[in-house]
């Protein structure tokens, strides 16, 4: 079969691959029909998430189940799924309390002690990721989510139910947002610009969006109606907003992670050539957060990324919450407030392009984030 993979830094090409085959009682195959480029498919991309060459990425997945083996009750050979990021066995401690992004059973890597995620390298459980025209799916009992038969909408209005719907969604509900709040996000990606959709839908008062992309900033006011700002255009974008906010917004929603698209390293030099600027996600949140507010990390840092400022935070009784979203129980809810209309995740998608051009798809993704927010790759 054809699938993206990582050849090196910046180099991403579609190859040929061996066809995935069942391998337990429990697991299913899925042809994919669509499947989406995450941020987080960016820190493989530009190398501050070390991947194997040749290894397969992609963790947005859906498609028609092709095959199951003897002991899947859960579909059938033809039915239509999602399939969450994280890997998630269904009968762990984690997974039974809604924490499925933990799995005890999903990552193989036992240094880690973290979750396993598809397509997100050897460190997460070295899974072989869902941009590909065929995925192997472990758990089938547990994982897929069936789309009933009576639904007709397109593959795009339910794709995001693998992970930008619910992560978004966790990091306002995590984050404790209640109504009359005012909540700051950083970063309006694909996640970013729907936390803010999920902040007035939880009954926000005012919702705050950063970033230093105009065309974004535009899609964050006409998707969202957020007050907008770019974060490029202050010298200290965080002390900016607790003066707009008269004292710091209640919580705080960082979608960006590693310092936007720049490798830890770069982002230590950016620092240290700013002397302290404010292009650092974590810093603008430090700054723009009330105190006893919260902050949600939701953009993703790794291991590597250790400049985090704690005394801070404990001086000001900031809350600090974080990780990788826990998918599965979110997806009915999710999937109900589509079809019932409630929003419109389409909404975020600017290209739509064939598999085979997955290579120049990351590169517009990447650098050209000025007319690019999400990218559907169709097998
Ligand atoms: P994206 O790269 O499309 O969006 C990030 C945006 O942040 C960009 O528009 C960028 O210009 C902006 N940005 C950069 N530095 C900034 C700063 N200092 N302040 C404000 N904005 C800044 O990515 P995405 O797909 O929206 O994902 C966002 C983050 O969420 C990524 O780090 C991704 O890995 C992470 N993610 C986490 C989870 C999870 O479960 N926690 C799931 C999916 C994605
Ligand atoms: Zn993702």
């Amino acid at each position: 079969m054809k699938a993206v993979t990582y050849q090196g830094v910046k180099d991403i090409q579609v190859k040929q691959v061996d066809d995935p085959k069942l391998q337990k009682k429990d697991d299913i195959i899925v042809r994919i029909t669509s499947t989406a480029i995450c941020g987080s498919d960016l820190h493989i991309y530009q190398g501050a998430l070390p991947a194997e060459k040749n290894y397969v990425i992609g963790h947005e997945p859906m498609g028609i189940v092709e095959e199951v083996s003897s002991e899947v009750t859960k579909v059938k050979k033809g039915d239509r799924v999602v399939l969450p990021f994280n890997i998630s066995c269904g009968h762990c401690f984690y997974c039974e309390h809604e924490m499925e992004s933990q799995c005890d059973n999903s990552n193989r890597n036992p240094e880690i002690h973290t979750g396993g995620y598809f397509g997100f390298t050897e460190r997460y459980g070295n899974y072989p990721g869902g941009q590909a025209e065929y995925l192997h799916v472990p758990y089938g009992n547990f994982m897929p989510f069936v789309i009933p038969e009576s639904c007709e909408l397109e593959d795009e209005a339910l794709l995001f139910l693998s992970d930008v719907l619910p992560t978004a969604y966790w990091s306002v509900d995590n984050s404790g947002v209640k109504a009359g709040d005012t909540v700051t996000v950083l970063g309006c990606g694909p996640v970013g610009l729907m936390a803010q959709k999920f902040a007035w839908m939880k009954g926000a008062k005012r919702v705050i969006a950063i970033d230093h992309i105009p065309y974004r900033l535009n899609h964050a006011k006409k998707m969202n109606n957020a007050e907008v700002y770019n974060f490029a255009e202050q010298k200290d974008m965080g002390a900016y907003i607790r003066e707009i906010t008269k004292g710091g917004s209640d919580v705080v929603i960082d979608c960006v992670g590693m310092d936007g698209k720049k490798t830890p390293l770069e982002a230590v030099e950016q620092k240290l050539k700013l002397q302290g600027g404010t292009l650092s996600a974590i810093e603008i949140a430090l700054k723009a957060v009330k105190k006893f507010g919260t902050i949600q990390i939701t953009g993703v840092y790794g291991s590597v990324y250790n400049m985090f400022p704690l005394g801070n935070l404990f001086e000001r009784n900031i809350t600090l919450k974080m990780g990788q979203a826990p998918v599965i129980h979110y997806m009915p809810e999710l999937f109900n407030k589509i079809t019932a209309g409630e929003f419109d995740p389409t909404e975020i998608i600017t290209h739509k392009v064939p598999l085979d051009k997955a290579s120049e798809a990351y590169k517009t993704f990447y650098e050209h984030e000025d007319e690019c927010i999400k990218v559907v790759l169709k097998p």
